[in-house]
C-alpha cells in the first residue's frame, strides 16, 4: 500500500491549508491553500449536507425547515426543483465537492495527488488517503466534521476504486503492539437506554441481534470470540474487566447505543445534560457549563439513561484494549445535523484509546450486520484496521447510502495502517546511532512515562468510584493533564526511536 499524509490546517471559518506530511517515493511537496465547501457568503450549510447524509430514506421536507434551505438543496443539483426528492446523483454532487475542495484545480495537493494514485498504479496496490487532524482538539474540530471519505473525483467514488481513507490525530503515540494472538476477543455491550428529553428513543432488540449476527458469522471460522455483557451498564462492564486475567481481557470493545456531544452540568444536584456546543448555562440551574464533551449513553441500575463521557470510559479500559468500535442503528436517531460520534471518537483517542471505528452517522440495521461481519472477520486474519474497515465498507453495498458511514481513527503513525497485532516479535539486533547522551536521555523519558503511567493509574481508579458531578470533573481533567504530558514524552522518546531506525 502506498501512502499519501496530508495534514489539515485550519486558517478561519472557511479557509484551510492542506500540507501533504508524508508522500509516495518519488512524489514532490505539495501545499496548497484551501476553501471549505457548502459556504455561500457567510452562510454556512454543512449542517445541511450532514442532514442529507444521516438520512437513510431519502428527502423529507421537515428534516429542512430553515429559510432558504430547500432552495440551496436546489441550487446545489441536490434536491430535484419539485422539492419531492434528492437528485440521483446527490452523494456525486457531495463528493464532487468535498474532492474541489480537498484537491483545487492546478493546485500542488491535486498534482500529489494524481501523482500519489499513479505510483500507487504502478506498483499494482492501494493508495491509502490519510487525513491528518491536529491533537488540540479546538483547531481540529471543524475539519473533522467534514465527511471526507465521500471525496468524489467527477468519475468515482475514491473509496471504491483503490483509494483507503482513514483519520490519523496526531498524538505520534506509540503503536498499541499487541502480542500476537490466535484469536480476537470482542466484548459487546449494548445499552438499551432511552432519554425523551435528549430525543433518544429506545433501540430496539432486532437492532442488536442483527449486530450479534453478524459478530457471530464472523466468529464462526474461530478468530473472532464474541462476549457480550448482560447488563449494560458501566459498573458491570468495570466489574468484568476487573475480573479478568490478563490473557482473557478482550482487545475490542463494540459498543452499540446512542452517542451525544454536548455539556454536563457539574452542579452535584442537577447534572443535566445539554446537547451542542451553543448553549453556556444550565438551563435547570444556570450554572456555567464545562466544556463540551462526546458521551455515551448506558444504562443505570433501572434501566435508565446514564451519561458517561468518552474520558470517564477510557478510564476503565485495560491496556491491552486497542480499538472501541461506536455503531448505532438508524431507526432511533433523530435527524439533527450533527455527526453522533465523530466527536465522541475523537474524544476516546485524546482520552488515548488507540483507535476507534465510529459511525459518523446511524446505520441501517442489514448495513450494520454486514458491516460487523466483514470487518471482524478481516480483523480476525490480523488486517490492519483500513483493509478491515475497506472490507466492511464493501459489505455494505457501494450502491446504497450507507457505506460512507463508517470512519476510522487512529492515534499511532502506522503506514501499514493501523496493524494492531505484532506479526513477528523477534527484534532484530541495531547498529548504534544514536550518541551515549541520547540514550541517556532515552532512559531518564522512559522513567518519567512510566512514573505518569502510575499517576495515570490511580487517578483512572479513583474515577472508577461512584462520584458527584464536579470531583469526577476535577479528575476527568487531570486525567487529560496526565495523558497530555505523556503525549509530549511519548513523542519525544518517538523521535529518539525514529533517529534510532
Ligand atoms: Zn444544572
Amino acid at each position: 500500500m502506498e501512502l499519501l499524509e496530508l495534514y489539515l490546517s485550519p486558517r478561519d471559518a472557511q479557509r484551510f491549508q492542506a500540507i501533504a506530511t508524508r508522500l509516495p517515493v518519488g512524489v514532490g511537496d505539495a501545499a496548497t491553500d484551501c476553501v471549505l465547501p457548502f459556504w455561500v457568503g457567510e452562510q454556512d450549510w454543512r449542517k445541511t449536507i450532514i442532514k442529507v447524509l444521516e438520512s437513510s430514506q431519502g428527502f423529507r421536507a421537515e428534516h429542512y425547515p430553515e429559510p432558504g434551505e430547500q432552495a440551496w438543496l436546489e441550487q446545489e443539483g441536490l434536491l430535484l426543483p419539485d422539492r419531492q426528492s434528492f437528485h440521483a446523483a446527490y452523494l456525486e454532487r457531495i463528493g464532487q465537492s468535498l474532492y474541489r475542495s480537498l484537491f483545487p484545480p492546478d493546485s500542488e495537493i491535486k498534482q500529489a495527488f494524481l501523482n500519489s494514485l499513479r505510483v500507487a498504479e504502478q506498483h499494482n496496490t492501494d493508495l491509502h488517503l490519510r487525513l491528518k487532524f491536529a491533537a488540540k482538539s479546538v483547531e481540529r474540530s471543524r475539519m473533522a466534521d467534514y465527511p471526507w471519505e465521500l471525496i468524489h473525483d467527477g468519475q468515482r467514488f475514491l473509496q471504491h476504486r483503490q483509494v483507503i481513507v482513514s483519520r490519523y490525530i496526531a498524538y505520534e503515540a506509540l503503536s498499541p503492539a499487541l502480542l500476537p494472538q490466535k484469536q480476537l476477543l470482542v466484548l459487546l455491550i449494548a445499552p438499551r437506554a432511552e432519554d425523551a428529553t435528549q430525543k433518544l428513543t429506545k433501540l430496539s432488540d432486532a437492532e442488536q441481534q442483527a449486530i450479534r449476527l453478524g459478530l457471530s458469522k464472523a466468529a464462526a471460522e474461530g478468530l473472532v470470540v464474541l462476549e457480550s455483557l448482560p447488563k449494560a451498564t458501566l459498573k458491570a462492564l468495570s466489574t468484568d474487566l476487573a475480573q479478568r486475567a490478563e490473557t482473557q481481557m478482550p482487545q475490542v470493545l463494540h459498543f452499540d447505543g446512542h452517542g451525544l456531544f454536548g455539556k454536563r452540568c457539574v452542579n452535584p444536584q442537577c447534572g443535566q445534560i445539554h446537547t451542542g456546543i451553543k448553549v453556556e448555562r444550565c438551563r435547570s440551574c444556570s450554572q456555567l457549563l464545562p466544556e463540551p464533551t462526546g458521551f455515551l449513553l448506558f444504562e443505570d441500575e433501572q434501566g435508565g439513561p446514564d451519561y458517561v463521557s468518552a474520558a470517564s470510559l477510557a478510564a476503565f479500559l485495560p491496556k491491552g484494549m486497542a480499538l472501541v468500535v461506536l455503531s448505532a442503528c438508524q431507526s432511533g436517531m433523530a435527524v439533527a445535523g450533527e455527526s453522533i460520534f465523530n466527536g465522541t471518537a475523537q474524544q476516546l483517542i485524546d482520552a488515548r484509546v488507540p483507535a476507534v471505528v465510529a459511525m459518523q452517522y446511524g446505520v441501517r440495521v442489514d448495513a450494520a450486520s454486514q458491516f460487523a461481519e466483514q470487518f471482524y472477520r478481516i480483523l480476525g486474519q490480523k488486517k490492519p484496521l483500513v483493509i478491515a474497515l475497506n472490507e466492511g465498507r464493501k459489505w455494505m453495498g457501494v450502491d446504497g447510502n450507507q457505506w460512507y458511514r463508517p470512519v476510522l481513527y487512529l492515534r499511532w503513525l502506522d503506514n501499514q495502517g493501523g496493524q494492531m497485532f505484532a506479526e513477528t516479535a523477534i527484534a532484530e539486533p541495531r547498529q548504534l546511532k544514536l550518541s551515549r547522551f541520547q540514550r541517556l536521555e532515552m532512559k531518564r523519558l522512559q522513567v518519567e512515562l512510566e512514573d505518569l503511567e502510575q499517576d495515570y493509574e490511580s487517578v483512572k481508579a479513583q474515577l472508577r468510584v461512584e462520584l458527584d458531578a464536579s470531583t469526577q470533573n476535577r479528575l476527568e481533567r487531570q486525567v487529560e493533564q496526565i495523558g497530555q504530558a505523556m503525549d509530549t514524552k511519548e513523542q519525544q522518546l518517538f523521535r529518539l526511536k525514529q533517529q534510532d531506525e
